[in-house]
């Protein structure tokens, strides 16, 4: 079978069509929305600019930052603890 033209991946639903399945359901989208307004929502909610994109690196590494002090304060506290049942027994 050969390949859609649009995402030139898929398979042509049918010899005689141009297009996969998923290609033609986004088709149908835009010729419902129109061409820009589908491709303005397109750029305005999945195309990140790098400023976004900085600020999302920056959120997602705080993240990690703070699950791991989390842990090392869990950690650090079960020693202290631990040192004390020693020093009790
Ligand atoms: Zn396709």
């Amino acid at each position: 079978m050969v390949n859609c033209y649009f995402c030139e991946k898929k398979s042509r639903e049918s010899w005689g069509g141009y297009w996969c399945e998923d290609c033609r359901k986004i088709k149908n989208i835009l010729n419902i929305y129109g061409v820009e307004e589908s491709l303005a929502i397109l750029e305005s909610v999945c195309i990140r600019n790098e400023e976004q994109r900085k600020r999302k690196i920056n959120y997602e590494k705080k993240k990690i930052i703070s699950k791991n002090a989390e842990k090392e304060l869990a950690e650090s506290t079960d020693l202290y603890e631990k040192k004390i049942q020693n020093k009790k027994s």
